[in-house]
């Protein structure tokens, strides 16, 4: 699934600063298209592919664009750019900025804050905002593995903190409290990977549901707490049930490796949000997951595999910028 071949030495420039956009764009392309470029049209897929160079010229605006290589393709004649049907597509930000934001949130334990890329890039809040959304969108495995041998699975809830202090809490500021934190469902296969997603209802339907369709049924063992969504959980299969009132390990059964991922997630998010939109924590989720996904690969390979993912297709859902609801 990866896409190797990068040059040597390329991910010096991507650290230090000095990758040029002429730069960027061939190191992209040739980790889109490592046997050489094809057609980007779906209808199309032809491999015999010229190369234009499109002089530079200043617009209106007085941005300077250009000059830039574009390719044709010899059955259909249509051109098209190396970042043609991929996350980048039409954004107004260089490539070489996307790549080497890409590297830091590859090479980075805990997310990195739009904030921090609006500071270090020059961009504007709204444009390195979207641009960390799009990248954690691009973290999101499309076609993922069903989990199998021994899974825990877990919910936990993020956000919707006490307002106003602690000690004055009424059972009503409980109540919005409680209403304000957004359900997390997980699932973990031992020394495996995560399956994590914002679950606006935690009901014994959307669990059962998640979890059938999430593992391999003949070959799961599962693992939870005794919490009544998963009762019915036993006719579908084996279950183990760790009773957290009265114990933690019971020899197999335990849900730690789950809770030690929501501990990941929860610390990152710290201090974060009040109450936050499902939409955007589902972004963060899916950060968290790829990381904890690619955990034992280089920081290389991390970047390697995100950038392939690129162009599984382009960020179709609209996000409205919310520029105070970042870690900083
Ligand atoms: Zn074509």
């Amino acid at each position: 699934m990866h896409r190797e071949p990068t040059r040597k030495g390329d991910l010096v420039t991507l650290t230090d600063g000095t990758l040029t956009e002429a730069d960027a764009r061939a190191m992209f392309e040739r980790m889109r298209w490592p046997n050489g470029p094809v057609c980007t049209f779906n209808d199309c897929g032809g491999s015999e592919i010229y190369r234009l160079v499109v002089a530079g010229k200043t617009l209106k605006s007085g941005r300077v664009v250009g000059p830039r290589e574009l390719f044709k393709c010899k059955a259909c004649r249509r051109q098209f750019s190396v970042t043609k049907g991929t996350a980048f597509e039409d954004s107004k930000i260089p490539l070489r900025t996307w790549l080497t934001v890409m590297y830091r949130m590859c090479s980075s334990k805990k997310s990195v804050s739009a904030r921090q890329i609006e500071r270090e890039f020059g961009l504007s809040h709204r444009a390195a905002w979207f641009m960390c959304h799009r990248i954690r969108w691009m973290m999101t495995d499309k076609n993922p593995d069903r989990l199998f041998g021994t899974v825990e699975a877990d919910e936990t809830y993020v956000g919707g903190k006490h307002r106003g202090p602690q000690r004055k809490a009424t059972t009503e500021s409980r109540r919005l409290a409680y209403h304000s934190k957004t359900p997390v469902f997980g699932m973990v296969e031992r020394d495996g990977d995560v399956r994590a997603m914002v679950m606006p209802k935690v009901s014994q339907k959307n669990v059962e549901h998640t979890i059938w369709n999430n593992v391999d049924r003949a070959n799961t063992q599962l693992m939870t707490d005794e919490h009544p969504v998963y009762f019915h959980m036993a006719k579908m299969l084996p279950h183990g049930v760790i009773r957290h009132e009265s114990e933690y390990v019971r020899g197999e059964v335990h849900t730690n490796t789950i809770e030690s991922f929501w501990a990941i997630l929860k610390r990152g998010l710290v201090g974060t949000y009040h109450h936050v939109d499902a939409g955007y924590l589902n972004m963060y989720v899916n950060e968290y997951e790829f990381r904890h996904n690619s955990r034992k690969v280089s920081d290389r390979e991390r970047f390697l595999k995100l950038a392939s993912q690129a162009s599984d297709g382009r960020l179709m859902w609209y996000v409205k910028p919310e520029p105070d609801e970042e870690p900083s």
